[in-house]
C-alpha cells in the first residue's frame, strides 16, 4: 500500500504503472488467494481525517488513538511530521486492525486502504487540484487477474473516497505552502507542536479553539462557530485553515480590528 498523496518523485516507479484510458481489471473479496495479504509489512501514513474516522470508529479519544494505535513523527515531509499507523509487533508487522474475517474497521480503513491498488498524485495548481492516478502492481496481489472492470473514476466513487480526497486536498494546502516557500522560516518547536495537534489531536484542538481567547481575536461568524462545534469534519477544516494562517502566514483567517489595535498597542505602536 502507500500514500494517497504522492509526490511524483516519492513514486516507486518499479512497481507505479500509469493507467491507460484511467481503465484497469481488479476485484477484491475474500474469494481471492491473496485476501488480506496486502495488510501486513505496511508503512502506512495517516492523514488527518484518517485519524479522525478511526477515532469515531473504535470510540476513543484522539489522544487515545494517537497513544495506542500511530507512531511518533518517524518522516519528515517538507519539515512537517507525518503520523504512521503502529503494526503489531509480530513477524509480520501485520495491521493491528486485520483479523482472519478480514478488516475490522472496513467502513472507516485509511484512505490508502480505500484506493489500493490505485496511488494518487495531487498538487495545486492556479488554486485547481490536479490530480493523476496510477495502478500499484505488486506480486502479492492477485486481484488483477480478476475480470471486473473499473475506471479510476468509477473506482474511487466505489472506495467512497470522494470526502477522504476533499480532506486530505485541504490538508495538502498546508503542507504546498511549506514546499512553495524558497527560503521557508525555520518552523519552530511551538509551530510542530500546534500543527501536530491541529491535524492530529482534534479533541485537545477543540479544546484550544473554545476555552482559549482565540474566537474572540479573529472575523468568525456564529454559523461557522456552530459548525466547528457540532461537526468535526468541519472543526478539521477550520485547523487546517488556522494552521495556514499562523503557521505559514497565510491570510486564511481574519482578525479582529480590535484585535489588530490592542496588538499594536502592546508594540508601542499607534
Ligand atoms: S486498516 Fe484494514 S485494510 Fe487497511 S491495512 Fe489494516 S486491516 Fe488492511
Ligand atoms: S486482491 Fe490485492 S488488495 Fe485484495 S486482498 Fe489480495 S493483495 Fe489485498
Amino acid at each position: 500500500m502507500t500514500d494517497n498523496i504522492l509526490d511524483k518523485k516519492d513514486l516507486d516507479k518499479s512497481r507505479m504503472e500509469p493507467m491507460v484510458d484511467g481503465k484497469f481489471s481488479f476485484a477484491c473479496h475474500p474469494g481471492v488467494p491473496c485476501f488480506t495479504k496486502c495488510c501486513s509489512d505496511l508503512d502506512l501514513a495517516l492523514t488527518p481525517y484518517d485519524v479522525l474516522r478511526l477515532k469515531y470508529r473504535l470510540e476513543v479519544s484522539s489522544g487515545e488513538l494517537l497513544e495506542l494505535h500511530t507512531t511518533d513523527e518517524v518522516r519528515h515531509n517538507c519539515g512537517l511530521p507525518v503520523l504512521m499507523l503502529k503494526m503489531k509487533n509480530d513477524s509480520k508487522r501485520t495491521c493491528p486492525f486485520l483479523q482472519s474475517e478480514g478488516c475490522t474497521v472496513y467502513e472507516d480503513r485509511p484512505g490508502a486502504c480505500r484506493l489500493y491498488p490505485v496511488a494518487r498524485a495531487a498538487k495545486y495548481i492556479g488554486g485547481t487540484v490536479k490530480e493523476q492516478h496510477f495502478l500499484i502492481k505488486e506480486p502479492h496481489c492477485l486481484g488483477f487477474h480478476e475480470e471486473k472492470e473499473w475506471t479510476d473514476k468509477e473506482w474511487l466513487e466505489n472506495q467512497g473516497l470522494e470526502l477522504y480526497n476533499e480532506m486530505n486536498s485541504l490538508w495538502m494546502k498546508i503542507n504546498q505552502s511549506s514546499k512553495e516557500n524558497q527560503t521557508p522560516p525555520p518552523i519552530t518547536d511551538e509551530k510542530l507542536k500546534m500543527y501536530f495537534m491541529g491535524c492530529y489531536n482534534l479533541d485537545a484542538f477543540k479544546r484550544f479553539v473554545f476555552e482559549s481567547e482565540l474566537l474572540n481575536l479573529f472575523q468568525i461568524d456564529k454559523r461557522t462557530v456552530s459548525r466547528i462545534r457540532n461537526d468535526e469534519t468541519e472543526l478539521l477544516k477550520f485547523a487546517f485553515r488556522w494552521l495556514q494562517f499562523s503557521i505559514f502566514g497565510k491570510k486564511t483567517m481574519k482578525p479582529k480590528p480590535t484585535a489588530l489595535k490592542a496588538r499594536k498597542k502592546a508594540m508601542g505602536r499607534r
